[in-house]
């Protein structure tokens, strides 16, 4: 299979989408429904910052009868694109399309956060790069905090435990003494589902594909230490647009109204499906008071074809090698 037949259902809405990258902001814009959900006891704190999970109070839905006030565990935006832009880099990375940067006279492949980036690579130039005094480019994949559809109350759990020693036990392995220090650990259930949005703007048909596939492939989003942290990223929907669409906080308020529905409270864990169809709803809900042309909508069937032929053109070292190198050279015959 080539890799134009990879891609030929993306291919079908090129209008909504550029034929090559561009200085210049053309409002086209393509937003990725993302629902991501854990399937293991989860930890999403900064590394290392010694804090619990972060939370906001939010109103619970957008209905008169959920406007209280609802405590929900938020996934930080940039935890989000970061893990994204990592599992992209590592392909970046096989295939040697990391540019070199020159740094104290020595020649190194470009890094994220070390204030070298080499500004010319794929994911420089999708995900956004900046360098003091010198180039930079916005980021084309804009994403927001992502909040939990159900409170934190019913999503979390805390627990107790003694820190194990070396030999993996409670027992001091050097004098035999029981080990004294104890960690409290916050953590989100298995199961819990998060919505998030990833609105990229003035991608190629290419450029997508890669940041589609980065959100497919991502599963890691916990803290690194503790390895506690798989999610699982289904893409509900492609919307195609002139402008921006609603945002994650009130798709997750519609999606929490359509869920709840007359009950006292919202149901745990949730299915898949269903979080599935109440997003369908919400979304068509939402999309109706976008002031713009009418957006473009992509999911069920059409959708599952764009997601078989991602996972076809991952198999093929061939053909992804093509396509990475068909963006990579995008970027060199653009005059800067
Ligand atoms: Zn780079």
């Amino acid at each position: 299979m080539s890799m134009t037949s990879h891609m030929s259902t993306l291919k079908k809405y090129e209008e909504h989408l550029m034929d090559a990258y561009n200085n210049f902001p053309y409002g086209r814009y393509v937003s990725l429904i993302v629902i991501r959900k854990t399937e293991s006891e989860t930890i999403f704190r900064t590394e290392g910052s010694g804090e619990g999970l972060s939370k906001e109070i939010v109103t619970a839905g957008a209905s008169k009868d959920n406007a209280g006030p609802l405590r929900r565990v938020v996934i930080s935006k940039r935890k989000q694109t970061a893990v994204e832009r990592r599992v992209g880099r590592e392909l970046l990375r096989e295939h040697k399309l990391l540019k070199m940067v020159t740094v104290n006279k020595a020649e190194q492949p470009c890094a994220l956060n070390t204030n070298a980036p080499c500004g010319e690579c794929i994911d420089c130039m999708v995900y956004g790069y900046a360098v003091g005094g010198g180039g930079a480019q916005k980021s084309r994949v804009m994403t927001d905090d992502a909040y939990s559809i159900g409170p934190a109350s019913q999503v979390t759990g805390r627990r107790t435990f003694n820190a194990t020693f070396d030999n993996g036990t409670m027992r001091n392995p050097l004098t035999g003494a029981a080990s004294t220090s104890i960690n409290e650990d916050e953590y989100v259930l298995p199961e819990t589902h998060f919505l998030d949005i990833e609105t990229l703007k003035d991608v190629t048909a290419g450029e997508l594909q890669y940041v589609i596939g980065n959100i497919l492939r991502s599963s890691r989003y916990g803290a690194m230490s503790s390895r506690l942290g798989r999610v699982r990223n289904t893409l509900a929907a492609i919307i195609f647009s002139d402008t921006e669409i609603f945002s994650n906080l009130e798709l997750t308020q519609h999606v929490y109204d359509s869920l709840k529905g007359s009950d006292k409270e919202l149901a745990f864990p949730l299915s898949d499906y269903t979080i599935k169809e109440a997003l369908k709803e919400a979304t068509n809900t939402l999309i109706k008071r976008v002031v713009g042309r009418l957006p473009v909508i992509v999911r069920d069937a059409v959708l599952e074809q764009i997601i078989d032929e991602t996972i076809s053109l991952y198999r093929s070292e061939s053909d992804l090698l093509a396509l990475l190198q068909e963006i990579d050279q995008g970027y060199t015959k653009q005059s800067k």
